[in-house]
């Protein structure tokens, strides 16, 4: 076979586009090769950006406030699963740095239209639309289109631009910037936590819409191409549940491990998962169709048929996922599934995150049965599953009305507002709502959860077991930081997670990387680029006040398990023993004894200059 080869970082446009919604101008910088060589793509590069420009304690919901729209080396070329994109900025619901990871062909448009990244800064004076095609941005009225949900403000926003465009907006809860709200590409992908919506809503944008037409090239397509072709005839024979139902498959697996988040956490067992089973929900209410991400052979998105809470005569799609139905299922102690496919419908038009509504929620089912909040604080009884209400408070949050205002700030800062021991029940790290993985059932992996950079995370590598916390946890740390930094690699290539399951392990991601940019990545550096980015989001926090005080675990997760598998155990087998994996993780990353980055680890990874 004839290989094509071209230069070298071809695969890179070279180019970060800014944009200022303050002036409506614009303007195209150089991104020099040595910071493409150091940080890559998606996260890398992103991190690179909001810590050298993002000035210490700016209000994430202030004009000064970034979004780093990013695309990675590999986008728009024929590599395994890489229809992804992210986005870099800072949260409004924690302070701290934030990435999100999200599907759609939002990246590829950026790249097609010439540029690696767009930095979106300043604060439209009207609702505004961006429109990036090519060299040519438009700032596109959206007056019309405020106030709109995601499925309605979507075509809308297709029809400012011709066929092939991608679109990403917000939704009624982004507009009203509370810190639970997402942006939503293509309807179906959420760029969820941290509240990127709200961010998108402090600038007056409804929505980004991306159109190209350059090609995109690399280095040695023809390797990138025997990759994926490979993966792909893999993946064909492969015969995984993964593959039947996506991840509606994991709440049975994640149950046996304890490990199924129950009642606002009370447990990680749900005696009634079965209601839940892939199988019986796919039979009942499947509808068949896939929105998934582009260049995707793995299909994950499922869609199931509900009724539209919001107008019940409709008939509609609700695409529900693993995280989903832990949240806002058995989080909330509903086994009935068309109550999770509505929750789940409410969250995606308004543009809120299922995982820290559902934490929300079940947060505040779980102070109406302590008697913190009463039937006349919410308006109505709210024990832990029922249905109805819970579809009640979430559009209560959605509208900041009556209690739904409080609450709508998310946890931590509800239970401060509403104090009597709620903080108590109030399960977050760094102020943002856990995801559907009890750390109590399985070892070691609550440091992964404290460590996180923007808080509770299960995007953040876990150590490599699946056994139970009853004994320590200290050895397992050097896997956690390994799988933390593929994972960093994962979402720089902007290729999906869940390739674990084609597989596609680690150097054939190595290898499609090198293929695209011509460079001679190895294991080794590529973990020194792991290492790299952790710090640089670590200073970029410790810039915002974080130390060691603040890696750690909610209050829950040393209550000892109340029932399944793992009855009896916390998250670790002690206090110290918590301790002491803390110490290793900071050994390994290079920061001293307060979590603090090292001058000499600056310096070995090379961004001493940086700082
Ligand atoms: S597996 Fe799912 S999340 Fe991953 S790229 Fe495919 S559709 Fe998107």
């Amino acid at each position: 076979m004839e290989v094509q080869k071209v230069m070298v970082r071809e695969c890179w446009k070279k180019k970060i586009l800014r944009i200022d919604l303050s002036e409506k101008s614009t303007k195209v910088d150089k991104i020099p090769t040595d910071i493409l060589d150091k940080f890559i793509g998606g996260k890398g590069i992103g991190t690179y950006f909001i810590y050298k420009e993002l000035k210490e304690g700016i209000n994430p919901l202030g004009p000064d406030n970034i979004l780093y729209l990013l695309s990675g080396p590999l986008q728009g070329l024929p590599a395994p699963n890489v229809g992804r994109w992210s986005i870099v900025t800072k949260s409004p619901k924690t302070g701290l740095y934030l990435d999100s990871h999200i599907g759609g062909a939002v990246g590829r448009e950026v790249k097609r239209s010439g540029y690696d990244v767009v930095a979106i800064k300043g604060r439209a004076d009207k609702p505004v639309a961006l429109v990036i095609e090519d060299d040519l941005i438009r700032f596109e009225s959206a007056q019309h289109l405020w106030g709109l949900g995601v499925y309605e403000a979507t075509p809308k926003l297709h029809e400012m631009s011709g066929s092939g465009s991608s679109v990403y907006a917000i939704g009624p809860a982004g507009e009203r910037l509370l810190t639970n709200a997402v942006g939503c590409c293509e309807i179906a992908h959420q760029s969820g936590r941290g509240g990127i919506g709200a961010v998108l809503g402090s600038k007056n944008l409804k929505g980004v819409v991306a159109n190209g037409t350059q090609k995109i090239s690399a280095h040695d397509v023809d390797t990138i191409r025997e990759i994926n072709a490979r993966l792909a005839k893999g993946w064909k024979e492969r015969d995984v549940p993964f593959k039947r139902y996506g991840t509606t498959f994991l709440p049975e697996i994640s149950n046996e491990l304890g490990q199924y988040p129950t009642r606002n956490f009370r447990s990680g067992y749900f005696e009634e998962v079965d209601a839940l089973n892939a199988e019986k929900i796919k039979e009942k209410y499947g509808l068949g169709n896939h929105h998934s991400c582009p260049h995707c052979v793995m299909r994950c998105t499922h869609a199931f048929e509900t009724e539209n809470p919001l107008n019940p005569a409709e008939k509609v799609e609700s695409m529900v996922e693993y995280e989903t139905l832990g949240l806002m299922g058995s989080n909330l102690g509903i086994s009935d599934p068309r109550f999770v496919f509505k929750l789940n419908y409410i969250c995606d038009d308004y543009g809120m995150d299922t995982i820290s509504t559902g934490g929300i929620i079940g947060f505040a089912m779980e102070l109406y049965e302590q008697g913190i909040l009463t039937e006349d604080d919410i308006g109505f009884k709210l024990p832990f599953g029922n249905g109805d209400n819970a579809l009640k408070l979430a559009k209560m949050i959605a509208e900041v009305e009556g209690i739904g205002e409080i609450l709508s700030k998310g946890v931590e800062t509800a239970a401060e507002e509403i104090g009597n021991g709620s903080e108590n029940y109030a399960v977050h790290v760094k102020g943002l709502e856990v995801p559907a993985w009890d750390p109590r059932g399985r070892r070691g992996m609550g440091l992964s959860y404290a460590t996180a950079d923007i808080g509770a995370s299960h995007l953040r590598g876990w150590p490599a077991t699946t056994e139970a916390p009853n004994e320590s946890a200290v050895d397992l740390v050097e896997s956690m930081v390994d799988a933390r930094n593929e994972k960093i690699l994962t979402d720089s290539l902007e290729v999906c997670h869940f390739t674990y399951h084609l597989p596609m392990p680690l150097d054939d991601k190595i290898d499609a990387l090198n293929a695209a940019t011509g460079l001679k990545y190895d294991r080794a550096s590529i973990m020194e680029f792991g290492r790299r980015i952790e710090t640089l989001t670590r200073l970029f926090n410790v810039r915002e006040g974080i130390n060691r005080e603040n890696d750690i675990l909610p209050k829950r997760f040393w209550e000892p398990e109340i029932s399944g598998p793992r009855e009896g155990m916390a998250s670790f087998v002690s206090r110290e023993d918590f301790e002491k994996s803390l110490d290793r993780y900071y050994e390994i990353q290079g920061w001293n004894d307060n979590g603090v980055p090292t001058d000499e680890s600056l310096r070995e990874l090379g961004i001493a200059g940086l700082v």
